[in-house]
């Protein structure tokens, strides 16, 4: 059977390059970076290098670099351990709606603790910010604005650089500085991430949405940021994550970041092209429609809702013909609840019960686009005919 993973905004492949630099950093170049011996050095070496191929691809200096497991550790690092290092009777924080769980989740858990007060900005239907609304709430105990750089779900790119251009202004005026984290896991691949153009004082992300392993991420700390670690032990990365660094997959993300930076633009016009075909494609079937910003989006992603279908079910019959996708966070774990992005975008519920995401990479072909829309109106039009009057 043909084989076509359009989910890569799940995760994706390791790319070979990447697996090859790993590969010395198992058995042969194993050695704990913290010993003084040649082994030890060697690692050392390899963490240090990788740490630059990050900085420079940031913008930002080596030693404003950790490395975690995942972006949702990176997460969990810059909320908590900022909240805890400003150890306010109560913070506030300023989340977007639309944020990945591993933002709202970690609020929600500082709320809990009573240790944080969260204020939700609502997005319009598209699922963007309004920079005005960000000024709007800020207040003197204001003390981080977290905003998703790209939507995972939809795509969508907040206005990154104008709120940080807003908290910069804002910060002038004030004693207790307001921090700017954003979640850039599914934009690192294809924007701009340069940390001062954007006005972050830090930034997420994960290694295994670019081509590097699961189980690295990279927290982007500006030097000056107060921040408690939350995993006690070591003095591994600046003693801000405590744990033996794991070597290979540090090296393994450093190449992957070298591969972004040497093929952004081309894989950039690629996927725009590819995406907009299979978007116009599939907006053919009656009753679809696009989610997310129509332009203002990421390259690789491309969502609808689909009328009189629930999403879980397209998934099954697609993968039936060897056709990975995946239907947003619409129905998490078969609770068929609504996806909470599409939801504060205003879609109505029995319409983001039918969400669709599919979502390329750098190697998807113009013919799996051709075999994944050939595909999709026969599932519609069967799930359809099978569905309850009134769905
Ligand atoms: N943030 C966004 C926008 C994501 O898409 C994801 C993963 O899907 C995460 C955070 C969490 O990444 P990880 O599971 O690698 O920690």
């Amino acid at each position: 059977m043909k084989k076509v993973y359009l989910d890569n905004a799940a995760t994706t492949p390791v790319d070979p390059e990447v697996f090859k630099a790993m590969k010395p950093y198992y058995s042969l170049k194993f050695g704990n970076a913290s010993e003084p011996h040649f082994w030890g050095q060697e690692a050392r070496k390899a963490i240090d290098q990788a740490r630059d191929q990050v900085a420079r691809f940031l913008g930002c200096k080596s030693g404003e670099i950790i490395f975690t497991s995942c972006a949702t550790e990176s997460i969990n690092l810059a909320h908590k351990g900022l909240v805890e290092a400003l150890s306010r009777p109560k913070a506030h924080i300023i989340i977007s709606s639309v944020e990945h769980k591993a933002v709202l989740e970690t609020c929600k858990h500082l709320e809990k603790l009573g240790m944080a007060k969260v204020t939700y900005l609502p997005v319009d239907k598209y699922g963007l910010v309004k920079v005005a609304d960000v000024e709007k709430v800020i207040k003197p105990e204001t003390v981080l604005v977290s905003v998703m750089y790209a939507n995972n779900e939809v795509g969508t790119i907040e206005p990154i650089e104008e709120i940080g251009g807003l908290i910069k202004k804002i910060n002038k005026t004030r004693r207790q500085k307001v921090f700017f984290h954003t979640d850039a896991t599914q934009g690192i691949q294809y924007l701009d991430c340069y940390v001062d153009k954007l006005g972050v004082d830090l930034l997420s992300f994960s290694g295994h949405k670019i081509y590097a392993p699961k189980g690295i991420g990279v927290l982007y700390l500006r030097k000056g940021t107060p921040l408690i670690r939350q995993q006690d032990g070591g003095w591994q990365e600046y003693r801000l994550r405590a744990g033996t660094e794991n070597v290979p997959y540090i090296v393994g993300l450093g190449k992957a970041i070298e591969l972004v930076v040497k093929n952004q633009k081309l894989v950039v016009k690629r996927l725009s092209d590819l995406r907009d075909k299979l978007v116009k494609e599939v907006l053919q079937i009656p009753g679809t429609k696009l989610t997310g910003h129509p332009t203002q989006k990421a390259p690789h992603i491309a969502s609808f809702v689909v009328k009189g279908v629930e999403g879980e079910a397209v998934l099954l019959h697609l993968s039936d013909k060897g056709i990975a996708a995946s239907s947003g966070s619409a129905c998490t774990s078969g609770l068929l609840k609504p996806s909470h992005v599409l939801t504060a975008m205003g879609i109505p519920v029995h319409l983001s019960h039918g969400s669709l995401r599919f979502s390329l990479s750098k190697s998807t072909t113009e013919q799996e686009i051709d075999y994944a829309v050939k595909v999709l109106p026969a599932i519609i039009k069967k799930l359809r005919k099978m569905a309850p009057k009134g769905v």
